[in-house]
């Protein structure tokens, strides 16, 4: 038997073998916390305290899920495919289609990711005739999702005026929209679960009986309703182990809410509070950063972190005139790391917000260093992707009318505005779907329609039989998709999208166990619970969702619930060897040997929306120590003095963080200038510093893009007449400083500027 324990440090040892009880483990980043999780799981199997079918463990992302099950493998000998694993969002998939039925739901209903809820909320006030001017789509989509993960649902929300009333009025709407299009939002898969099991006693009671011990990581980021739901399955007698950094809590604007901790402290009756102090992960210097600027924080529970590595190499900072050359930096230095011997994707590079990764993109492509981005658009979201998962979408449920509006004219089949407004009426009209509202409507409108259906149905019919990734390939000729894009320009990205579909149901099939006997995943122990139907002591019959999805879902239906997960996850995937660029939210929880937090500037990072109220900038701060908390060995930061963003130049002050840090632990690259210099307020550029603008222009006078010159005369719409005082960047990326005297120093994309010769 492996010694799961000689690895562990004192705290670590107490915290694993703790007795079933709910415990917290507060703990600061790097302390292993994640790896006191996992091994407890394997220690209570291990020891015989519980089966893995006991077992219910809450990760943040998917991937950090699939992670904690290689981990146990290796620690045990048994099969973790079927074992209660996943995130809230998985989970609560996995509860509802074992009890789809008890759950008022159809057995193939599918899932919304937020593309697709957006564009629900958009029909659902349209055919309400609701002007959305004053009730933007998105408002009401952040309005349902709010009160959703309050676990709230239309008639508990208070509204004391007429606007907020309207709010109401249309979440409710929204919900029985969604009821008869059988589909269900993010939000929805954990309220739903939630009635589920507050309403039905017996099917209660039998997951808290089987559920003695349910672990939650990254506990900090728990929202109200996911809160209530650990509440629910816990019981009265259910052991929680909660790990937790309340200085890693970061998506307050998502619902999350820090006060959790206490609460559960309370609540659960936590005898047993553990603090991991010693820190594995980081270096001196990149902890000391950490532990400093994280200091300046008000509301904290209170806990400190050491290491016994040395100080290391100290944090280099670098301050840049622009992005694209704070991107060459990156490039640089990046360069020197790999000569150096590191792995590329052991180098991680952090931004705020997802538009800043364009210009460092652009960088790596001209130096060669391959790399990958993570959270930008995901595969699952690109649109060829989409039609093609809706063509599937329908085969499984027809009555899934976002679904059916995103491909029944694409490709064109000549299905007009006219038509669908028709059949919009009628559905309308009857209260059904558009799919059942088809037989509606007559005339030539009718008989085109009627044809898309019959596509549909034949389609549905001809691959019922086949394997998933047989049944994806059909779709693909079928739908007309393929040959659709053969004929597009630009179509070969987007057909070589569509054909990775069939790899990733390929994979999917393999990875979830479709085809095999389900109970033989689960070992000789499983086997007795699962399978059967449970009668309980009410005589109730239930049928346990323990199994593998394989059991209690069609490998469509699976599949398809996975497509909407994952384009609804924000982390990034385990890497090839590709630098990993990805903003510091995704980069919660993973580790790398170095790391760049770029674009450190005042607006950006703190985000500018942060800064109206104390608790946003500290919220930012949390997430700078998330990001300085990711590197082992190397850390840099950098800022630039003027970045190109959304169309914009922005001339932008360092930000704050850079006062927060222990300077003995820093290294300037270039000298630390004080914070006034002439680029933080571009009107007077001239005035303060008429050398360095004048110097810029000599130095690079006459220098040409795309028939512009540094030293031009030039007229803009807006800021009129300017003077073209330096160009970067060459081609499509020419960018160019001009000084518009009055309207002060602007940078402007030449290829979007519209700018005229005077
Ligand atoms: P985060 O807050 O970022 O999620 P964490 O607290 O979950 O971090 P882990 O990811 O579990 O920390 O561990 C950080 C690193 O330290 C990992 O590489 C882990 O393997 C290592 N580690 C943890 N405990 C020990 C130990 N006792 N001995 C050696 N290495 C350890
Ligand atoms: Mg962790």
């Amino acid at each position: 038997m492996q010694n799961l324990l000689h690895n562990l440090n004192q705290e670590q040892l107490a915290a694993v073998t703790l007795p079933a009880q709910s415990a917290l483990i507060l703990a600061g980043a790097g302390s292993g916390k994640t790896r006191v999780l996992t091994t407890r799981i394997a220690w209570l199997i291990q020891t015989g305290q519980v089966s893995p079918a006991g077992v219910l463990a809450v990760t943040f992302t998917n991937k950090a899920s699939k992670e904690m099950m290689t981990r146990l493998s290796a620690m045990l000998p048994i099969n973790t495919r079927g074992m209660w694993i996943g995130t809230f969002h998985g989970l609560c998939n996995r509860l509802l289609r074992a009890h789809y039925r008890d759950a008022g739901l159809p057995q193939t209903f599918q899932i919304l990711d937020s593309q697709d809820q957006l564009s629900a909320i958009k029909r659902l006030l349209k055919s309400m005739n609701v002007d959305d001017e004053k009730y933007p789509p998105r408002n009401l989509m952040y309005f349902i999702n709010g009160a959703k993960d309050q676990g709230l649902r239309a008639n508990d929300v208070e509204a004391n005026d007429d606007y907020n009333r309207k709010f109401v009025e249309l979440y409710d709407l929204y919900d029985q929209q969604c009821q008869r299009e059988g589909v269900v939002d993010f939000a929805e898969l954990l309220l739903r679960t939630y009635e589920l099991l507050s309403r039905n006693q017996p099917l209660r009671e039998h997951y808290q009986a089987r559920f003695q011990h349910i672990l939650v990581d990254e506990f900090q980021d728990t929202n109200d309703l996911q809160y209530k739901w650990l509440k629910l399955m816990a019981g009265q007698r259910g052991a929680v182990f909660a790990v937790g950094d309340d200085d890693q809590s970061i998506y307050a604007f998502r619902g999350a809410n820090v006060g959790n901790m206490s609460a559960f402290e309370r609540e659960f009756r936590v005898e047993n509070l553990i603090k991991l102090e010693q820190n594995y992960r980081s270096h001196g210097h990149i902890l000391d950063s950490a532990n400093t600027l994280i200091a300046n924080n008000s509301k904290r529970l209170g806990k400190n972190l050491r290491t016994d590595a040395g100080h290391g190499e100290p944090v280099r900072i670098y301050e840049a005139t622009s992005d694209l050359q704070e991107a060459q930096w990156i490039v640089e230095e990046t360069k020197s790391l790999i000569n150096d011997g590191a792995s590329r994707s052991e180098i991680a590079v952090l931004y705020r917000s997802n538009a800043q990764s364009r210009v460092i993109e652009h960088a790596l492509v001209a130096s060669g260093i391959p790399y990958r981005v993570y959270g930008g658009q995901r595969y699952f979201e690109r649109a060829e992707v989409k039609h093609a998962i809706a063509y599937l979408q329908l085969m499984d449920n027809p009555h899934n009318d976002s679904a059916f509006l995103r491909v029944v004219n694409f490709p064109a089949r000549g299905i007009g505005a006219r038509s669908l407004e028709q059949l919009q009426d009628a559905a309308k009209q009857y209260g059904i779907s558009l799919y059942a509202a088809v037989p509606y409507v007559a005339g030539k409108a009718g008989a085109t329609l009627g044809s898309f259906l019959k596509l549909i149905e034949g389609g549905r019919f001809e691959t019922q039989h086949l394997p998933l990734p047989e049944m994806v390939q059909v779709v693909l000729d079928l739908s007309g998709l393929l040959k659709h894009y053969q004929t597009e320009k630009e179509g070969a990205d987007r057909i070589e999208n569509l054909e990775q579909l069939v790899n990733a149901a390929t994979l999917f099939v393999s990875e979830e166990g479709f085809g095999i006997d389900a109970p033989a995943l689960l070992g000789p122990k499983a086997q007795a619970v699962s399978g059967a139907a449970i009668t309980t002591a009410d005589g109730i019959e239930i049928f346990d969702a323990d199994a593998p999805l394989a059991t209690v879902m069609s490998p469509l239906s699976a599949f398809l619930s996975h497509a909407s997960l994952e384009a609804g996850n924000n982390q990034a995937q385990a890497g090839e060897e590709a630098l990993q660029l990805m903003t510091v939210h995704s980069a919660k929880g993973l580790e790398f040997d170095a790391v760049f937090i770029t674009g450190l500037e005042e607006g950006l990072f703190p985000h500018e929306n942060s800064q109206k109220e104390d608790a946003g900038v500290e919220e930012e701060r949390r997430l700078m120590y998330v990001a300085i908390t990711r590197a082992k060995k190397r850390l840099y930061m950098s800022f630039s003095q003027t970045r190109m963003l959304h169309g914009q130049t922005r001339y932008n002050m360092r930000s704050r963080f850079f006062d927060e840090l222990p300077e003995e632990a820093l290294k300037w690259l270039s000298p630390k200038v004080q914070q006034h210099s002439w680029f933080a307020n571009p009107k007077s550029a001239w005035d303060e510093a008429p050398e360095k603008a004048a110097n810029s222009i000599s130095k690079n006078f006459g220098k040409r893009d795309i028939g512009w010159r540094i030293g031009e005369n030039v007229a803009h719409q807006k800021f009129g007449e300017g003077v073209i005082v330096n160009i970067e960047g060459s081609g499509g990326n020419a960018r160019a400083h001009i000084n518009f005297g009055r309207h002060g120093m602007k940078l402007l994309d030449l290829s979007v500027a519209k700018l005229e010769k005077v």
